[in-house]
């Protein structure tokens, strides 16, 4: 057998790394475990959130397949921060698991990628002008298969271990294997190795809760789609439910904390900070009498509900102890009991923006195995490599998203410092450009990018350039028609008398400014046909480019006293508005300058806006 591009796994960085390949024409296939990995949600089944959802979006915009499927497979959709500005306002969506799993494998066959069900074992080389170089893979039944490039998106697979209470056992999540032999090629080849950890919590028969005795969650009334191509939402929004842990299930845990791999030693590696076990949360705000529980439906039938919060490694008959005393949970049945998983992952300074690793030519690394956490993060490196894979090949130039254009660059240079401690998820705090990259704007940013690279689907670069040229020609008509505060004012703004003409772009960015406050100075523009999402759209950007001076001027601060020494016997701890994440990232480092600051791995652009202005005062 030969390939162009092999990829190892069939998650979340497998699937958009061989759609991407593929899209370039080349001859691709996924090497899975098992055909029925592909598409797997391993934890919560739900899609998107803060910065997240942003991922996603320019996933999407890029011609990924994240966003469609999820539509497709979506089952209530909400848009986080509603309430605040569109630049940090995400979509999330609960998600039917067996539903995606479906459309994904659908989208692969569509796309015309093979699929080699075995393990993985070793990764061949040869020397190549004094490089090493990729020349295929070892499989346990087939053997060796040669290719081009190989695109390794292991996941939580790699040297996998499970714990649940005293139980262990080798697996990178419950029912799968572990990729047990292929660690040894990146020992034998000196690539620095970590573990980290993550967990999972009970999964519970829908029958079995009370749901009267919970508050209810709904969906949006107004769903809006993840893809730019879905044009409506044909969803009945599934309700989710909350409720809480007590007194009285802190105690069963307390009392049982010496059981949990996390407390007693047997589990050392970090795991995500924002996502703790329950004992973690219980030990750590030691203050809180409870602990919100999302109730989330895994299928649209919600035969099985996900209690989002309280993931655990605690032993089987604890876990089911602790359930039983909280509210509408009393008689819960488990389907399938939590447990955290320990896996090795590589440093990400093994790898270049490129995601190609800078010691074997041709090899790439995209998702967890990167030390990141979270489907998004996994889909989004697995997107850039697959494309960069493929160039490479073709010897076509590098493709890098920087970070004023994507949180797909956001994330890879973030990730290419190295030096992560614990998994890294993605939040609009890392983005210093935050304004300008917003979920709303993927496609602005990114889908000329995408075209020009021919990894875009037809039927999506009509769309977009029709939807382009109405956004210019539209944005172009608003900024020629310009009028004095006073004519604004009798249409009904209050605006500021200071006889300075306004476009109608400007005021329609204003916060009471309208498409009928305009319409009203200039009734030519009732005659403009808009999409309800176009005429929206413009409006956000005419709103986020009056700020943009006194934001990109922040950021030029942060550059310009880059050099400003950090030389002061105040505690970090004392800087208020800093993340405790930042904090201890800082007190671990003692950085002596603010630019020294910036560099820290997980430390965050708008972190250290707060830093350099509580320095200067
Ligand atoms: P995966 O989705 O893990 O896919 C790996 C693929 O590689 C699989 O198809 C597998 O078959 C294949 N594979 C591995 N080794 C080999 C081999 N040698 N040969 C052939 N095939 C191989 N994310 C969060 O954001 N928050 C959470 O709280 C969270 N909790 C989690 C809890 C658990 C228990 C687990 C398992 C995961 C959790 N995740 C969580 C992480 C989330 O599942 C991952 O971030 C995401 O799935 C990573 O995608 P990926 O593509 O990198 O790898």
């Amino acid at each position: 057998m030969n390939y162009d591009v092999l990829v190892i796994g069939g998650g979340h960085a497998g699937v958009e790394a061989a759609v991407m390949a593929r899209r370039l024409n080349l001859k691709v296939a996924i090497v899975t475990f098992s055909s029925d990995d592909i598409g797997v949600m391993s934890c919560n089944p739900a899609m998107g959130g803060l910065g997240k959802g942003h991922l996603i979006r320019e996933i999407d915009a890029m011609g990924g397949v994240m966003g469609l499927a999820s539509d497709l497979s979506g089952i209530q959709f909400r848009m986080l921060n509603r309430t605040r500005g569109e630049a940090v306002q995400g979509p999330r969506a609960q998600i039917d698991r067996n539903k995606y799993k479906s459309n994904i494998s659908n989208i692969i066959s569509s796309e015309g990628i093979d699929i080699i069900e075995d393990e993985v074992i070793n990764i061949l080389t040869s020397l190549v002008d004094n490089n090493k170089t990729i020349k295929g893979i070892e499989t346990e039944s087939i053997g060796k298969i040669t290719c081009g490039s190989v695109i390794l998106t292991t996941g939580t697979f790699l040297s996998g271990k499970i714990f649940m209470g005293q139980e262990t056992w080798s697996a990178g999540r419950i029912g799968g294997s572990s990729s047990k032999k292929l660690v040894n090629f990146f020992k034998e080849n000196n690539f620095s190795t970590f573990r980290l950890k993550t967990g999972t919590p009970a999964r519970i028969r829908g029958d079995s809760i009370d749901f009267s005795k919970c508050t209810v969650q709904e969906g949006d009334n107004d769903p809006e789609p993840f893809s730019f191509m879905t044009k409506k939402l044909n969803v009945e929004q599934t309700p989710c439910f909350i409720t809480h842990t007590n007194k009285k299930t802190h105690k069963i845990i307390n009392e049982s904390i010496f059981k949990s791999p996390l407390y007693n030693g047997s589990i050392q590696s970090k795991g995500p900070r924002y996502c703790p076990s329950i004992e973690d949360k219980i030990k750590k705000f030691v203050d809180r009498t409870r602990h919100q529980i999302f109730l989330e439906p895994e299928t649209k039938c919600g035969q099985i509900i996900y209690p989002n919060g309280i993931s655990t490694s605690l032993p089987k008959e604890v876990q089911l102890d602790f359930l039983k005393t909280i509210k509408g949970l009393e008689k819960a049945i488990i389907e399938k009991f939590g447990y955290a998983v320990e896996y090795e992952c590589i440093e990400s300074n093994e790898i270049k923006n490129t995601y190609e690793t800078k010691k074997i030519k041709g090899l790439y690394l995209a998702g967890q195995i990167n030390g990141t956490t979270g489907y998004e993060e996994a889909a989004a490196q697995g997107l850039l490599a697959g494309i960069n894979a493929a160039r490479s090949l073709s010897n076509q130039e590098e493709f890098v998203v920087e970070r004023s254009e994507g949180y797909l660059g956001v994330l890879t240079s973030d990730i290419i410092k190295g030096g992560l401690v614990e998994p890294y998820r993605m939040f609009t705090s890392r983005a210093e450009y935050r304004l300008f990259l917003r979920a709303d704007n993927a496609d602005e940013r990114l889908t000329d990018k995408a075209i020009s690279l021919g990894i875009v689907e037809k039927s999506r670069k009509k769309e977009w350039n029709k939807k382009k040229e109405i956004l210019l020609n539209t944005t172009k008509i608003l900024k020629e028609l310009k009028a004095s505060p006073q004519i604004y004012q009798k249409a009904g703004l209050k605006i500021n008398q200071d006889g300075k003409k306004r476009s109608a772009y400007d005021i329609l960015g204003y916060k009471d400014g309208s498409w009928k406050l305009i319409s009203g100075v200039w009734p030519e523009l009732k005659k403009l046909i808009l999409d309800k999402k176009i005429a929206k759209q413009i409006k956000v950007n005419s709103f986020y480019e009056r700020y943009s001076q006194r934001y990109l001027s922040e950021i030029e601060d942060l550059n310009r006293d880059r050099g400003l020494k950090i030389n002061f016997n105040k505690k970090f701890d004392d800087c208020s508005g800093l993340s405790n994440e930042v904090k201890e990232i800082l007190n671990k480092h003692r950085p002596k300058s603010i630019g020294e600051a910036r560099e820290l791995p997980g430390m965050t652009p708008a972190a250290a806006a707060i830093l350099l202005k509580y320095i200067k005062k």
